[in-house]
């Protein structure tokens, strides 16, 4: 982090990998008068060269040639800096994300606090949020629980497991798919119930603020169907339901829970700046349960945008009541590149 004032003196390009949510963050990059580039995959050259606001490209085979020289000189000729979102996450370690020398926006290093089960729930028990119980081994597990792969699958794979024998059989079917080596993959949580909700936070340094710019839901494939299927058929109709995530559904909150809302950002925020420096800086999510009393449970956080913000790229109910104008969460990290641009601090949000 030495180099980091160096590094990011002067940007004037945003780039970032073609995928997840990089037309959101492109355009909202664009809005705010910055040059904008893309890493795309050979693949996706078709698809992304359809949107006008895509200034230049780099051609790669795989994401992770990002960090490789010729992507580097590339980027650095442009003085750009690059947006991380869920395809860098899961396309690369976390090793490999830390060495990236080009200017990455927000604190790369808790993008492993992300990747990792255990620092995960270190950092939101930090923070003092109310978390699900984690279940150390299958011997332990009592009630119902939800069985997660590691890293930013997507919902991939998990599967619901009441006692060992469901947990087993569970983990082997995974096996057989390929999906995972063994049990040793598998991470337990408490399953709570009530309706997920994911709320779409942003910190800026510069004015030492924290705003809530969206809140959504996700549809997943197939537990969000298996309400059409009729009990009497469902109980015939075998197979596990998958929790994996194929869009995202706008969601307002009742005005009542705001208050508590803004407070877990905060103490998030907080918890961040104590356990892994620089802190939080730019988009978050903390991804949760509301029960049926109105309790957040957090079973997740996200430390960087999330793709449930491409909801909003005309802004949403939260950003206008913050905004004048249409402010997606892409355009809101470039609108703090420029803030920190011109009060002659980057190095607060770049690492
Ligand atoms: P994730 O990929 O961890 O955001 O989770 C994908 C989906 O799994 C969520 O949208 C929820 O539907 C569900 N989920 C994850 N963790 C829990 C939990 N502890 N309790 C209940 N549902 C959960």
């Amino acid at each position: 982090m030495a180099n980091t004032n160096n590094k990011a003196k002067k940007i004037t390009t945003i780039a970032t990998l073609g995928s997840h949510c990089a037309l959101q963050v492109l355009k909202g990059a664009k809005d705010e008068g910055f040059r904008t580039l893309l890493v795309c995959e050979k693949k996706r050259v078709g698809l992304y060269e359809r949107f006008g606001f895509i200034d230049d490209m780099i051609i790669v085979d795989k994401f992770s040639e990002v960090a490789g020289d010729r992507c580097k000189a590339a980027l650095k000729k442009k003085d750009a800096i690059i947006i991380p979102h869920g395809t860098l996450i899961s396309q690369m370690s976390s090793d490999e994300i830390e060495k990236i020398e080009t200017p990455v926006f927000g604190n790369k290093w808790i993008l492993r606090w992300e990747a990792d089960r255990e620092m995960k729930q270190k950092l939101m028990e930090e923070a003092g949020l109310r978390t699900p119980r984690p279940v150390q081994s299958k011997d332990k597990i009592s009630g119902l629980c939800i069985v997660k792969l590691h890293g930013a699958a997507g919902g991939r794979g998990y599967y619901l497991a009441w006692n060992r024998e469901s947990f087993e059989e569970g983990a082997k079917r995974l096996v057989q798919q390929g999906m995972i080596r063994g049990e040793q993959d598998l991470y337990i949580q408490e399953f709570i119930r009530g309706v997920p909700v994911y709320l779409q936070y942003f910190y800026s340094p510069v004015t030492k603020s924290l705003e809530l710019l969206g809140v959504d839901r996700r549809y997943e494939s197939d537990i969000d169907g298996i309400g059409r299927i009729p009990a009497k058929q469902q109980l015939g109709a075998g197979g596990e339901p998958s929790y994996t995530v194929v869009g995202n559904i706008p969601l307002v909150l009742r005005e009542s829970l705001l208050d508590e809302v803004y407070k877990m950002g905060e103490s998030f925020c907080r918890a961040a700046e104590r356990l892994v420096k620089p802190g939080m800086p730019g988009p978050f999510c903390l991804e949760g349960v509301y029960d049926s009393e109105g309790r957040f449970t957090t079973f997740e956080f996200s430390a960087r945008i999330v793709a449930g913000t491409n909801l909003y790229v005309d802004g949403s109910p939260y950003s206008g009541l913050l905004y004048d104008e249409p402010m997606s969460m892409g355009r809101r990290i470039a609108r703090e590149v420029k803030m920190a641009k011109r009060k002659n601090c980057l190095s607060s949000i770049v690492t």
